[in-house]
């Protein structure tokens, strides 16, 4: 059974429909590229997923269970507890340091600063961040950015990674680099991710792949092998 799943999932915006009964799964520990056209409505499926918005009809399921019928309180407790993020623009606390910032989602399940720190120093040699520790965000390169950014969506072993085009502001080089570095530490810690992007060179490192036309999704076979870097 898939991990996380969208069952005909309909959402408007006003009188703009986004999805159009749209179903989508990605099970434990696989890499789901989500793929379509601007506007296609990938980043709306992935805000129903990730219970930060509530479809008008349909079904989002994690774990089996329904999460779509959860109430505001709940849906931002299983994101803090079982979800993590890294979005396009790294969105990182440009006057915390790095380590504070990867700190973050530590801090704010309760977790003491020493010991949220402590979790958060192995990843800076995991990512080649090494020395970059007490930095302040807002003066890293784009690429250690979205490194800490990536970092900081992992440290709390989330069961599900949400990365909505977490290399759009790249060059393809720090892209690729940010993406095997992405794919590599969540197959370790066997973190599911759902991968938002509109680049074929970004989703071939996926073991599956959606693409959302219209509102609507079908799920593809990208016929390589999980875990092979794409040719
Ligand atoms: P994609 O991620 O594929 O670019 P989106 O999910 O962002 O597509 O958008 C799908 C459709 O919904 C588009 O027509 C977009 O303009 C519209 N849309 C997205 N977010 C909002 C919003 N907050 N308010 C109004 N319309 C929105
Ligand atoms: P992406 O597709 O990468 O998420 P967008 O630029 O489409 O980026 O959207 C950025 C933000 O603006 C999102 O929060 C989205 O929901 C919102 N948005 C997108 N389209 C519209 C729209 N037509 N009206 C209002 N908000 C929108």
């Amino acid at each position: 059974t898939p991990l996380i799943e969208a069952r005909d999932v309909e959402l408007a915006f006003g009188e703009t429909p986004a999805l159009r009964g749209a179903s989508l799964a990605a099970g434990a520990g696989e890499v789901l590229a989500v793929m379509g056209p601007s506007g296609s409505g990938k980043s709306t499926l992935l805000h129903c997923l990730a219970g930060i918005l509530v479809p008008d009809r349909g079904e989002v399921l994690f774990d089996g269970k329904r999460i779509d019928t959860l109430d505001e309180n709940r849906r931002s407790a299983l994101r803090r507890d079982r979800f993590g993020f890294v979005f396009q623009f790294g969105q990182l606390v440009p006057e915390l340091t790095a380590e504070e910032n990867i700190a973050l989602p530590l801090l704010l399940s309760g977790v003491r600063r020493a010991a949220a720190l402590a979790d958060a120093r192995p990843w800076f040699a995991r990512l080649g961040l090494d020395g970059l520790e007490r930095r302040r965000s807002g003066e890293l390169s784009g690429g250690q950015a979205q490194r800490v950014a990536l970092a900081r969506g992992l440290v709390t072993r989330p069961r599900v990674l949400f990365a909505d085009e977490p290399t759009g502001a790249l060059d393809s080089l720090t892209g690729e680099q940010v993406m095997e570095l992405m794919v590599a530490a969540a197959r370790d810690q066997g973190t599911t991710v759902v991968l938002v992007t509109h680049e074929p060179r970004v989703a071939a490192y996926a073991d599956r792949e959606a693409v959302v036309r219209d509102g609507r999704a079908r799920t593809l076979s990208t016929g390589h092998p999980a875990g092979s870097a794409p040719a």
